[in-house]
């Protein structure tokens, strides 16, 4: 089962209000240590002298509030998250590489833009086509091999599991 991304809601938390731990990973169904971790290790401030620990809801929401605008930053459709950079970045034009896994599902790799380092980025199979907007970094995105001049669904190149641009999730004709 692939593990799906959580979603803390900001609008679930109660104005002018102090949460225990328990409290909090009540109302997102989450485990205690994990809002412990969030205290502890992520920033989440706590009232302080408190114990058991309470949180007041205004801090609680701008902690959610933070954690979600990192996503985002972490999640634009066409960057990917370089190890080295620890950022999200553009891959380098013409690195790009769209690797077919065991399970099915596709591999983006490239070249990060910025330290010329390898990053690389896991896309479902159905959400794959030559509008991806990492499509455009493909190291064949310029050539004739981008399904204009051929009708191929799927082609293998040199390496063997280089997937054709003109993948597209199969639809009955
Ligand atoms: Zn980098």
């Amino acid at each position: 089962m692939a593990k799906k991304k959580r979603t803390y809601p900001v609008r679930l938390v109660k104005e002018n209000y102090s949460y225990t731990v328990e409290q909090i990973a009540d109302l997102f169904g989450i485990d205690v240590a994990t809002v412990r971790r969030w205290i502890k290790d992520e920033g989440l401030e706590r009232i302080p002298k408190t114990r058991p620990f309470l949180v007041h809801s205004s801090a609680l929401r701008a902690f959610l509030q933070k954690k979600k605008a990192k996503r985002k930053k972490s999640c634009q459709p066409h960057e990917v998250f370089c190890f080295k950079c620890q950022a999200p970045r553009t891959p380098k034009n013409g690195t790009g590489k769209i690797k077919k896994q065991p399970n099915g599902s596709l591999l983006f790799q490239a070249q990060c833009a910025t330290c010329k380092g390898k990053i690389n980025k896991a896309v479902k199979g159905k959400d794959w086509s030559e509008k991806h907007p990492l499509a455009a970094y493909l190291h064949n995105a310029t050539k004739q091999h981008n399904g204009k001049h051929s009708p191929h669904r799927k082609c293998q190149l040199q390496g063997g599991d280089q997937l054709c641009l003109n993948l597209t999730p199969q639809t009955s004709a």
